[in-house]
C-alpha cells in the first residue's frame, strides 16, 4: 500500500465551472496532506473526498500550505482554509510557504476577519492556535523539509506575478506541481524524472480562436498544449497529469490528444476528486492510479 498519494481538490480555473472548483490540491504522505494553493472550494472538497472515503484525514490535519502564486483562483479559499478547520477543532495554525506578498495577504485576512476571531475566541471552546497563520515567503530552492517530504521551489513565469514551481520529494517518488506559468527554461532538468508531474495547459487548437488580446495575455502568461508536449518531451515524467486546463469548448479527450500529437508518453486530464497513488520504490516502481 501506498504512503503517498495526490488527491485534486479542484483542477480549476479562474472560469467557474459547475464541475471544477479552482485550483488546489494536496500532496499526501503517512497521512499528512501538503495542500498545493487553496482556491474557492478547497475544504468543501476535503470534506467530499472524506464522506466518499478516498481519504481518511480531515479538515484539522491541513496545517502546510504551499501557495504557487497570488493569483484570487489559486487563494481565494485562504480564509476557509484558516477558519473552517479551526471550528473543526483544529489544534495547530497553518503553515505557509509562498511567493512575496503572501505575507501580506495573510495579514489582510486576519484584519477582515477580526470580530469573527475575537467572538470565537471568548466564546467556543476551540483550540487558541488553530486559527493563526505563519508565512514564509520563498524564491525558490529548497523551501520546506520535514520526516516524511522535501520541498524544492523553482521560480515560474507567470507574467510580472511572483509564482513559484514545486517538487515534493517523498519516500515513494517524486511530484512536480507547475502552478501556472508559461514554459521556464531551467524547468525541464529541474523536474526530468519525475514520477508525477501536474501541469497546467491551455488548448493550443482553440487558443487560435480567442480575441488577440486574450491570445496575448495567455502565450506570455501559461503553457498551450504544444508546448506541455514538448516540455514533457524533455521532463520525461512517468505519468503527465493535466490540471487547470483551459479547454475553451475542447472535450477533456480532445484536450489530452492534442499533447498526444507531439508527446507519447501517458496523459491524464485530472478532474475534481481525482487520488493518484504512487506505490512504494521497493515494490519495483510500478506506480497504480486510483481514480
Ligand atoms: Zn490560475
Ligand atoms: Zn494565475
Amino acid at each position: 500500500m501506498s504512503q503517498t498519494q495526490v488527491v485534486i481538490l479542484g483542477s480549476g480555473t479562474p472560469n467557474a465551472d459547475p464541475d471544477r472548483v479552482s485550483a488546489s490540491l494536496a500532496v499526501v504522505v503517512a497521512g499528512q496532506p501538503y495542500l498545493v494553493d487553496c482556491g474557492h472550494g478547497a475544504v468543501q472538497r476535503v470534506v467530499e473526498a472524506r464522506a466518499v472515503g478516498k481519504i481518511d484525514w480531515d479538515t484539522t490535519d491541513l496545517t502546510r500550505l504551499f501557495v504557487t502564486h497570488l493569483h484570487a483562483d489559486h487563494t481565494v479559499g485562504l480564509p476557509d482554509l484558516l477558519y473552517t478547520p479551526w471550528i473543526h477543532e483544529r489544534e495547530a495554525g497553518l503553515q505557509a510557504i509562498g511567493p512575496l506578498g503572501l505575507a501580506d495577504m495573510a495579514r489582510h485576512i486576519e484584519l477582515a476577519y477580526r470580530e469573527n476571531i475575537r467572538e470565537h475566541l471568548s466564546a467556543h471552546p476551540s483550540s487558541r492556535e488553530g486559527y493563526k497563520i505563519v508565512v514564509r515567503e520563498v524564491a525558490g530552492g529548497c523551501v520546506y523539509e520535514d520526516d516524511k517530504v522535501t520541498v524544492q521551489a523553482l521560480e515560474a513565469n507567470h507574467g510580472d506575478l511572483a509564482a513559484l514551481s514545486y517538487k515534493f520529494e517523498t519516500p515513494d517518488g517524486t511530484i512536480v506541481v507547475s502552478g501556472d506559468t508559461k514554459p521556464v527554461a531551467r524547468f525541464a532538468e529541474w523536474a526530468r524524472g519525475c514520477d508525477l508531474l501536474l501541469h497546467e495547459v491551455y488548448s493550443a487548437r482553440q487558443f487560435t480562436f480567442r480575441p488577440p488580446a486574450w491570445q496575448a495575455y495567455h502565450s506570455r502568461t501559461h503553457t498551450s498544449s504544444d508546448e506541455l508536449a514538448a516540455l514533457a518531451t524533455a521532463v520525461r515524467p512517468k505519468r503527465l497529469v493535466l490540471v487547470h486546463q483551459l479547454f475553451w469548448g475542447q472535450t477533456p479527450a480532445q484536450l489530452v490528444a492534442e499533447v498526444q500529437r507531439a508527446y507519447p508518453g501517458e496523459v491524464i486530464s485530472a478532474s475534481d476528486l481525482d487520488v493518484f497513488e504512487l506505490t512504494p520504490v521497493w515494490s519495483g516502481g510500478m506506480k497504480t492510479i486510483m481514480r
